[in-house]
């Protein structure tokens, strides 16, 4: 079990060597690198899930793809249009850094960016929960309907079909018991509908608000 001490940072970096070996999914075998949690601090206080690294994220820059991609952001989650938006909300609402941490359901990018599958999340699903035991937040927050379900499958509860946002549930890690909550991801709050980037605002501002 990770610890509140020095040596919890090293226990990620078991797991993220593990992630750069893993065959586990045929992912694995797409183009560019896999991509773990990133984190303010050892002790954030709130962990944002998002779905699964895009070409900004996953793919080594420097060799003229992806355009406007910049090499010391390959491997870091969030970092291209969805992160931008998220990180200029959290901004707005008044999270500081180093009290988030920031990862994904699925940690290697889906060809053409196509929505993983349940046999991908659930796969994938170990790793997301060594970075949970590890990390320790108080809150989660799943950006979207895959990692909505991901968690879910984690916290073995089941969560109706439809929309999600808003759907609260417990999962229990070790002695941990870490409330999670749905709401939509970034890139469908600001490429598709207008109404629900003020939810999206509205349900950061209520787990800032309850930490
Ligand atoms: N980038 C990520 O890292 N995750 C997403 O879900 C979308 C973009």
């Amino acid at each position: 079990m990770a610890d509140q001490d020095p040596l919890h940072l090293p226990a990620l970096l078991k797991s993220n060597l593990q992630l750069v070996r893993c065959a586990n999914c045929s992912l694995s075998q797409t183009p560019g690198c896999p991509v773990p949690a990133i984190s303010g601090s050892p002790t954030p206080k709130i962990l944002l899930v998002g779905e699964a690294p895009g070409a900004t994220e996953a793919e080594p820059s420097g060799f003229g793809i992806p355009a406007g991609a910049a090499f010391y952001e390959t491997g870091r989650p969030f970092v291209g249009f969805s992160g931008k938006k998220l990180r200029a909300l959290l901004a707005e609402v008044g999270y500081d850094m180093p009290d988030i941490s920031v990862s994904n359901a699925v940690k290697h990018r889906p060809p053409n960016n196509r929505t993983p599958t349940r046999e991908e999340y659930e796969t994938c699903s170990p790793f997301l929960l060594e970075e949970i035991r590890v990390l320790r937040p108080q809150r989660i927050i799943a950006l979207g309907a895959i990692p909505s379900r991901a968690l879910a499958y984690l916290a073995n509860t089941t969560l109706p079909s439809g929309s999600l946002r808003g759907k609260v549930f417990d999962l229990k890690v070790d002695e941990m018991i870490v409330p999670v909550l749905c709401t939509w991801h970034p890139a469908y709050a600001f490429g598709y509908k207008k109404t629900a980037a003020a939810e999206l605002k509205e349900d950061l501002e209520t787990i800032f608000r309850s930490i």
